[in-house]
């Protein structure tokens, strides 16, 4: 008896305690339609959105908090579907793996995850690394450090010498024989099995590097790294395990394969051809363009010692070209689903896509939609993220100025709400 009187007031302590959030909304952008609101009030309940009502509404109990945004333009909690959580480019990038404990990237990735959050983006896709942003992910749904909410696919894929081959320009003697457990693959049995392995090893999608890429050792850029037959096998097996796969490509036929195969997104996409931009359509993929880490690149390149010899022609000669391809793509009526490549340049820096998108022909109103209603179907989210409405999760940001005036504006995030608590105010 005593017990229960204990848990009723306890109870009753709790719901006279409970405190919504109301934020007043100068500017509240429906990313739905792409409109923009004048003077509205949302509520956050926990970590819910509870309400969203026209005018300043007033608290409806005295232990309700006000957040007054009222000289904000706010919008959902951004989407990055392409980042590299773990490092940040830096010219010690090949010595890395000979010199970093698993414990040194973990203590590196909660400073990049933090500036990730506080740049407005509360939800990224993490594109690959060392199997430490598993534990990243893990930590930060804990509550135990801030971080964006991690979709993750641990380590990504790629074929013995490709993009992906973790010993890529290693001694002889150092390179061993990597396999599908550390995500190279050879035939379709290796395809199931890297699935499969990534699965074990709390991926949430799985990568492949469908062709060369800029920043591994290795001298195309661009080349087919996979046969159609392991990559469908490859998506088949995702499929079964409730993962869908991301490509990274840069030339037209090993992406022409990944659409054919059955990946759901092309990152970067640099030499796209008009052909697969209709395969594209055709089959419903998305265009992930990471033009900030294209431009990145190139500017590296241009800095003497920065990179290995190997990589400045192919920094040089596919940097610059992705933000033409995406205004190409997004003319042609492509699906784009934003996406930086963070860590290819600093994390916290996100936001610079925006302008660059607007720069290539894409409506400023657009890039917003593409970072927010698009990737969060992208990643088959939509119940939770994407937009400002009832029963949604409480991730919300504001900018200083209306973004479809000035789109510089998303590089200066103001106001970061995720999960209904505040990080930056
Ligand atoms: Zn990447």
């Amino acid at each position: 008896m005593k017990q229960l009187i204990f848990s009723i007031c306890a109870l009753f302590s709790f719901i006279t305690a409970a405190q919504d959030t109301y934020l007043h909304c100068g500017k509240l952008i429906d990313t739905n339609t792409g409109k923009i609101k004048n003077e509205m009030t949302v509520v956050v309940s926990g970590d819910k959105i509870t309400a969203v009502k026209k005018g300043y509404q007033e608290p409806a109990s005295q232990n309700d908090k006000v957040i007054d945004l009222k000289s904000k333009t706010v919008l959902p909690g951004l989407i990055d579907m392409h980042v590299h959580i773990e490092g940040e480019l830096n010219p010690r990038r090949y010595i890395e793996p000979f010199v970093l404990n698993d414990a040194d990237r973990a203590f590196n990735s909660v400073g990049f995850a933090k500036k990730t959050l506080l740049a407005g983006f509360t939800t990224v896709r993490d594109l690959g690394g060392s199997g430490v942003n598993v534990s990243l992910r893990n930590a930060i749904n804990a509550g135990k450090i801030d971080g964006p909410r991690i979709i993750t696919c641990e380590k990504a894929l790629g074929t013995t010498g490709g993009h992906a081959d973790p010993t890529n320009g290693w001694r002889k003697e150092l390179v061993g024989n990597p396999g599908p457990k550390e995500g190279v693959v050879n035939s379709i049995d290796d395809a199931k099995k890297a699935v499969r392995q990534r699965y074990k090893n709390g991926a949430d999608m799985i990568k492949i590097t469908a062709t060369g890429g800029v920043l591994s050792v290795a001298k195309s850029g661009q080349n087919p790294q996979f046969t159609l037959e392991e990559i469908k096998a490859i998506a088949q097996t995702a499929k079964d395990y409730g993962m869908h796969v991301a490509a990274h490509a840069h030339g037209d036929e090993g992406m022409q394969r990944a659409v054919l195969g059955g990946v759901k997104t092309i990152e970067h996409g640099t030499l796209m051809s008009e052909k697969t931009m209709d395969l594209m359509k055709e089959y419903g993929a998305y265009y992930v363009p990471t033009i900030t880490a294209g431009k990145s690149v190139e500017e590296k390149a241009k800095i003497k010692g920065f990179f290995p010899a190997i990589i400045v022609p192919k920094a040089l000669a596919i940097g610059p070209k992705i933000q033409e391809t995406f205004g190409k793509a997004y003319k042609k009526g492509v699906a784009i689903a934003f996406g930086t490549d963070a860590g290819v340049f600093d994390h916290g820096d996100n936001g610079k896509e925006f302008g660059y998108m607007v720069e290539a022909g894409m409506p400023a109103m657009e890039t917003i939609q593409s970072a927010t209603v698009t990737n969060a179907k992208v990643l088959e989210m939509t119940d939770q993220l994407g937009s400002i409405e009832v029963g949604k999760l409480a991730d919300i940001i504001a900018v200083d100025e209306d973004p479809t005036k000035n789109i510089n504006t998303m590089e200066k995030v103001s106001f970061v709400m995720k999960n209904g608590k505040v990080y930056k105010k």
